[in-house]
């Protein structure tokens, strides 16, 4: 069903509003329909029915999940380059595998006509949570519906500022070429041979879909985003170093992302029975950019929660713990105590690959931890540590002298918009 805003004077009723139809709500709506989720009624709040290709999802995990037969593309072994050397990762129990958007899109369009879920082709605005019900008012402040529980994946920044406020941004090229040029059993996950920026780090990467086409990006985690024309520049150099010949290749499509990577803390739960997913809700890992993990097992932990009759709230996307070290691992990198390719070529020398994916994740143990902590430069990651208690201290002292509430408080009353 499909209503393009507030079309009549009572405003729906359901259980479950999703505001928001990109990717954490699509993951979502697959999820309630591979659980079988029924009786519910449910609504989709976007201004944009999200179709087709916009985006591409590298990923790891173990096979076996309900996209696997629309994966464009997996490997059980990927390479990691630096100037010294190619390093070969097997990843057996896990893989790396490559999800393009429009199967996951058309996948939540199905789950969407099966589940009888309303769609309102709406920008939602700020809501009202009462503790029993939410109203979801639209941009104007008309009441666009009433919901027992809203998930919440709209674009949000952090609640406030992090101690290092980096970005993930990239530009990728799907390459097809006339001959066989790519060798479709070997991923780059990263090269480091690119040029470094001098704050940051930077790398390559490609994604084999076949002999003759795939995807090779330049991606930078750095403070600040690029010109236009030095996206197109470095990955005319990455192409370059690979030895690819562009007058021989076409440029079939052009990806360009930027995603946080910052310690500002993002609220998960801003009012009793408002849940935030996706990037807005903490689902970016922040010394990586990845989200589509987490956001596929908070997707699975919801569906089967409602399964089972209880409210739609899963596990937060990573443990305290790992958000910390993320802190640590970014406030490093910032202030320069460490060199970003040395930090990664360390990582992936001194672990069995296995285990820095699953840290990487956020679902390794705390002794798995250690070890992957000790890998790491320790002497200027200590200096770290030690900045980053500082600064936490000082900042908590300020917000109390402040009165400004800490982080992920949970209360009755306005969620924001
Ligand atoms: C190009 C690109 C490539 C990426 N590749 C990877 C990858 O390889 N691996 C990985 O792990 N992560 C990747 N990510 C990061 C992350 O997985 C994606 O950004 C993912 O789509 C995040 O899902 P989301 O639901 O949080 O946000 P989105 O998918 O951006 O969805 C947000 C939705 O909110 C809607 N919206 C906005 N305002 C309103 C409003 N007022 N009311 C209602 N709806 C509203 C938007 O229309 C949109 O549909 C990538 C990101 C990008 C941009």
């Amino acid at each position: 069903m499909w209503q393009r805003g507030r079309v009549d004077a009572s405003p729906v009723d359901v259980d479950l509003a999703l505001l928001g139809g990109g990717g954490a709500a699509a993951l979502v709506l697959a999820a309630l329909d591979r659980h079988d989720v029924a009786g519910l009624r449910i609504a989709v709040v976007d201004p944009v029915h999200k179709r087709g290709q916009d985006r591409t999802w590298a990923f790891w995990g173990t096979p076996g999940g309900e996209f696997d037969p629309v994966l464009s593309a997996s490997w059980s072994r990927v390479d990691v380059v630096t100037p010294a050397g190619r390093r070969v990762l097997p990843l057996a129990p896990l893989r790396y595998a490559m999800l393009r958007s429009a199967p996951v899109y058309d996948r939540a369009a199905a789950a969407e006509r099966r589940i009888g879920a309303v769609r309102i082709g709406a920008p939602a605005g700020a809501l009202h949570d009462d503790g029993h019900r939410v109203s979801v008012h639209d941009p104007e402040g008309r009441v666009l519906l009433r919901a027992g529980w809203v998930l919440d994946s709209r674009p949000r920044p952090p609640q406030r500022p992090g101690r290092t406020n980096w970005l993930q941004h990239f530009r990728g090229w799907w390459l097809a070429a006339d001959r066989p040029v790519f060798d479709p059993d070997r991923a780059v996950l990263m090269d480091f041979r690119t040029p470094q920026p001098a704050r940051g780090v930077s790398f390559g990467y490609v994604l084999p879909v076949s002999d003759r086409y795939a995807l090779v990006e330049y991606t930078e985690f750095s403070p600040a985003v690029l010109a236009d024309a030095a996206y197109d520049a470095a990955l005319r150099g990455y192409t370059g170093r690979l030895g690819l010949d562009l007058d021989t290749l076409r440029v079939r499509e052009v990806e360009h992302g930027v995603i946080p990577m910052t310690d500002g803390p993002f609220v998960t739960r801003p009012s009793p029975r408002v849940v935030r997913l996706g990037t807005a809700g903490g689902a970016t890992r922040p010394s990586t950019g990845f989200t589509f993990s987490a956001m596929l097992r908070q997707a699975d932990q919801i569906a089967r929660a409602l399964a089972a009759g209880g409210p739609p709230v899963p596990a937060p996307a990573y443990p305290r713990r790992h958000r910390w070290l993320d802190a640590v691992a970014l406030r490093a990198l910032d202030r320069g105590h460490v060199d970003g390719v040395e930090f990664f070529t360390r990582l992936f020398d001194r672990n069995p690959p296995e285990r820095v994916l699953r840290f990487l994740d956020g679902v390794t143990t705390p002794v798995e931890e250690l070890a992957v902590m000790r890998s790491t430069p320790w002497l200027p990651m200590t200096g770290a540590v030690l900045g980053d208690t500082v600064d936490r201290l000082r900042d908590r002292l300020r917000r109390a002298a402040t009165g400004v509430p800490g982080a992920g408080s949970r209360a009755a009353g306005r969620a924001g918009s």
